[in-house]
């Protein structure tokens, strides 16, 4: 047994952004801590490859200019930012290689925009489920909502597949409530329209990698968490290879989709069991294809259901395609990026990468959609501890499914750890 005499002020389990950011503060307040981590590397859905040449990104990427607590952690730790490319606002949208948009449906994608934007200013920004109007946003999927609002058929097709590519959930799986919480940190529909994302030089997962050689020999790679056991005055957490560290308090900073499978000897409060067990996290693939000759870069293509958008831009092409579908052999998926951009045959080289995150076991999905009814059902569940067992990661923060927010409710369980330890 490791560690078996010794114990820890915390215990960390799962070693991407959330767990290494919150194992990062708590260790600057001076606590003992020990992260321990399944996977053999450290990142989680964060992951940076090697394509033709370049590192790319397999799972998280784009910063948004608003990300302010992963800039300063970016730059913090000697990072830096620069353009993704090509600019938002240089992409232009289109459908497999049909016309440009039709004034109509632009300034329909305004009005809905628009709309949807004072529906995000309604909400409370760390609980959306207690908005008066909650229960009825909730009952709604987002495709109820666009087929209700005076929106022609095509602006609402470019709708559902910016949320399908935001959230993973196809519009008529999504709650519309899901969904404003997502769009309101970001700005909304325009906002994020508008704005030029960033991403990391070097690839996103440095920052995992820096923040966990700070950490030292704190951080144990593939060292799966199996049970977690809370008797009177501390936890003990147990991995598959017979350790257990004992400390005064856990964080579980691991997706929605692969809790569940830890044992919790106390057993779970019915609502975080409930959330586990309901809200399901969507099979998700992002597909990168180095580049031949794309004569069609800069377009951002609204595709089908499989690949509901693509982008191309110098170097490579990038799609997110989602559902059963995505169990495809790559090349095959490699073609139908191909068609989805309308590009011919010879466009992409045969150097591709598919990231499938439902095929890791211990993610499990791309992240959380929450279906009509379940936001308001098991929201409150999202950040409520148990007993000395907390709670984390982008997955349950007010900024859902993005780096940001993993940040952020990493930092938001150490704040609230460091007070239960009086540190
Ligand atoms: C395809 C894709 C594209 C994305 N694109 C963007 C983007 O462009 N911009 C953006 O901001 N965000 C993006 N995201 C979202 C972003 O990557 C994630 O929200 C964020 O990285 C999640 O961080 P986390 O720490 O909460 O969870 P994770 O990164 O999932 O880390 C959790 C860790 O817990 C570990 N773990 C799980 N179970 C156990 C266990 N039993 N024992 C021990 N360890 C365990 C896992 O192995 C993992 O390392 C994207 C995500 C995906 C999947």
């Amino acid at each position: 047994m490791a560690d078996a005499g010794r114990r820890h002020d915390v215990v960390v389990v799962g070693a991407g952004l959330s767990g290494l950011v919150a194992a990062t503060r708590l260790r600057q307040a001076g606590a003992d801590v020990a992260v321990v981590e399944a996977g053999s590397e450290v990142g989680g859905r964060t992951r940076s490859r090697t394509l033709a040449g370049r590192t790319v990104d397999v799972g998280g990427e784009l910063v948004g200019r608003d990300y302010t607590r992963l800039s300063g952690i970016v730059a913090a730790l000697g990072l830096r930012l620069e353009p993704a490319a090509p600019p938002m606002p240089h992409l232009r949208w289109d459908e497999r290689a049909r016309p440009p948009l039709r004034p109509s449906t632009a300034s329909g994608l305004m009005a809905a925009a628009a709309r949807l934007h004072h529906l995000c200013s309604l909400l409370p920004p760390q609980a959306p489920w207690h908005a008066p109007l909650a229960d009825r946003l909730d009952a709604l999927s987002l495709e109820d909502w666009l087929t209700r609002a005076p929106v022609d058929e095509r602006t609402a097709r470019l709708v559902g597949a910016a949320a399908q590519a935001f959230t993973t959930a196809p519009p008529h799986g999504l709650s519309l409530l899901a969904f404003l919480q997502w769009l309101k940190p970001a700005g909304g529909l325009s906002a994020l329209w508008r704005e030029t994302p960033w991403r990391i030089r070097g690839g996103a997962q440095q920052v995992a990698r820096r923040l966990a050689a700070r950490l030292g020999d704190r951080v144990v790679c593939a060292s799966p968490v199996h049970a977690i056991e809370q008797n009177g005055a501390e936890v003990a957490v147990h991995t598959e290879d017979g350790a257990v560290r004992r400390a005064r308090r856990a964080a579980v900073c691991t997706p929605l989709a692969a809790t569940g499978s830890i044992a919790f000897t106390l057993g779970l409060p019915t609502a975080q069991r409930g959330l586990l067990d309901q809200v399901h996290s969507p099979a998700v693939t992002k597909l990168l294809a180095a580049s031949a000759d794309i004569p069609r870069r800069g377009v951002l293509a609204a595709g089908d259901a499989i690949m509901p958008l693509a982008m191309a831009d110098d170097h490579h092409a990038v799609g997110l395609a989602y559902g059963a579908d995505t169990a495809l052999p790559t090349p095959r998926l490699r073609d139908h990026l191909t068609a989805v951009l309308g590009l011919d045959g010879s466009a992409l080289a045969s150097e591709a990468i598919a990231q499938a995150w439902h095929e890791e076991p211990y993610i499990g999905g791309g992240y959380p959609a929450f279906a009509p009814g379940q936001l308001t059902r098991h929201g409150p569940a999202l950040r409520a501890g148990h007993d000395r067992v907390h709670f984390a990661g982008a997955d349950r923060s007010t900024w859902p499914g993005t780096m940001e927010g993993a940040v952020r409710d990493g930092e938001r369980v150490a704040a609230e750890i460091r007070t239960r330890l009086g540190a």
